[in-house]
């Protein structure tokens, strides 16, 4: 029996049987993996609260035969807020749900975890709104993922010369000039073209230090939604909750 020891959030908890509980965990060394909390010996130890959702810890995992076993969980961020809040809450399922989806499972993806806490704790600390922690989620997690958009150049003739007209175009993954658009691009604005550079170029920590307007954020907002989700190839039952719970 190997022991690992590493640093995760955990993305999904739930209870079975009599006293146990499987975690999906989001971790440092090993990307992201199930593991198991057996008995209720364990949960009343203190593992209880430590392996609820959303914790970020240091984890002791113990491998048998390919099985991991939770040890020990210290907690070093517990992102109680989101416990106390359901709309902030189902935003950080989704949020989990797209970094699942793009990560994959036992992949190391340091630079998506950090995005993941990043936001998590922008959400729970720092009264960030949370339509535009959606949009700057997904417009970094397309970026880390390898689909970058182009927000410089038009796409298609590659001019910087807009004359006021500029669109978005979801599958050629940027923006469009007049001249070359089509039919389905989004129109946007030059202040929305100045923020998604803003949100793609900005250093890890200050991706939310932007002040845009509402109009600003619903066009960005939508053009982000259908971006990821293309690129995923899925829609997510998680996004259609947290818009119910929005309402
Ligand atoms: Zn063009």
């Amino acid at each position: 029996m190997d022991s690992i020891k590493t640093r995760g959030l955990i993305i999904r908890s739930t209870d079975y049987g009599e006293a146990n509980r499987i975690l999906t965990v989001f971790t440092e060394d090993l990307g992201i993996v199930s593991a198991n909390v057996y008995g209720a010996k364990s949960l009343k130890k203190g593992l209880g609260a430590a392996s609820g959702i959303f914790v970020f810890g240091d984890i002791m995992l113990k491998d048998t035969n390919g099985r991991l076993r939770i040890e020990e969980i210290r907690v070093r961020e517990g992102f109680f807020p989101l416990c106390e809040d359901i709309v902030k809450l189902s935003l950080a399922s989704y949020f989990a749900d797209l970094a699942h989806t793009a990560v994959g499972d036992g992949n190391r993806d340091e630079s998506v975890l950090r995005l993941l806490l990043n936001t998590l704790y922008a959400i729970c600390y720092n009264g960030v709104d949370l339509e535009l922690a959606r949009t700057v989620f997904e417009f970094r997690l397309a970026a880390v993922g390898g689909y970058l958009p182009e927000c410089e150049h038009c796409v298609a003739c590659n001019t910087d010369d807009f004359g006021g007209e500029l669109y978005f175009d979801i599958a050629r993954g940027g923006i469009l000039c007049g001249k070359c658009r089509r039919a389905d691009s989004f129109k946007i604005s030059e202040a929305a073209r100045r923020a998604l550079y803003y949100i793609l170029h900005a250093e890890d920590k200050k991706i939310f230090s932007f002040n845009a307007s509402s109009e600003v954020c619903t066009l960005l907002g939508a053009v982000s939604e259908r971006y990821i989700s293309e690129h995923l190839e899925r829609s997510f039952k998680t996004l259609e909750y947290y818009k119910k719970m929005l309402k």
